[in-house]
């Protein structure tokens, strides 16, 4: 069975020092993180100072970005034996807001991930319809297209370590959530594209979160669908105490 994953996307905030009084907080709400994988995207600058305070728990990290080069003259860039020296685990790709500010494309999205994985980084690889696109009825065919760029080229073995978070965007930071039947119908769409790629037995196994206004409330609701294994929360997962509660809904 596939364990639940909930990743708590923090975006541009929480200083070094926010961030290490969110964890000391966490660790004081939640002792036992069973049956549950649990993620902090956090901004690079945190990173290391977390590594260290994380130490021996199960809590994970992850890099919100990364940029697809081994090395070299980008300035401002960050690469991915750089995020997994500072104790990253996994790295978010192609976050919506990504691609809408920073012209992140398909095909760049996929040279992230093949760089993630060449540094032994797991891709959470987000994929959602703008309000158009859902309104017009495309919300599949983009997201298919989405998926089948970002898993071009990506070994069998590997399909089964990446998390893919469907996001519509509509849904982010707008309070309004997909239903979780609305939600589950693309995420188990995304699952049966992924099977036409590497077979049912391969599709069953990766994890696919759904992402967009979820919160301590309508968790349990999303969790309960069959093709939704876990959330990519942004503005739920600032607060310690929301973030505990939603990793108890997850699990
Ligand atoms: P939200 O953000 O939970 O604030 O809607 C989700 C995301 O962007 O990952």
């Amino acid at each position: 069975m596939r364990k639940p994953i909930l990743a708590g996307n923090w975006k541009m905030y929480k200083t070094v020092s926010q961030s290490l009084s969110f964890v000391e907080h966490l660790q004081g709400l939640v002792d036992d993180l069973e049956g549950v994988d649990a993620v902090i995207c956090a901004p690079f600058p945190s990173l290391y100072a977390l590594k260290s305070q994380l130490e021996g728990s199960s809590i994970k990290l992850a890099a919100q970005n990364l940029h697809q080069a081994e090395e070299g003259a980008y300035t401002g860039e960050v690469s991915a034996l750089m995020l997994q020296d500072v104790g990253a685990h996994y790295v978010i790709i192609g976050h919506s807001e990504r691609r809408q500010y920073f012209g992140e494309t398909d095909e760049s999205v996929n040279q992230k991930v093949h760089a993630a994985f060449k540094h032994g980084l797991l891709p959470i690889i987000c994929v959602g319809e703008d309000l158009s696109q859902r309104e017009q009825g495309t919300t599949k065919q983009l997201v298919e297209e989405q998926v089948r760029a970002a898993l071009s080229g990506v070994t069998a073995d590997d399909v089964t370590r990446l998390v893919i978070a469907y996001e519509p965007i509509w849904a982010i930071g707008t309070g309004k959530t997909a239903t979780a039947q609305d939600a589950n119908e693309v995420c188990a769409h995304i699952r049966s594209v992924v099977g036409e790629m590497y077979g049912k037995e391969k599709a069953d196994g990766v994890r696919i979160q759904y992402g967009g206004s979820v919160k301590p409330e309508n968790i349990e609701e999303l969790m309960a669908q069959p093709d939704i294994d876990g959330a990519l929360v942004g503005g739920a997962s600032l607060d310690p105490g929301s973030f505990a509660k939603l990793l108890q809904g997850a699990r």
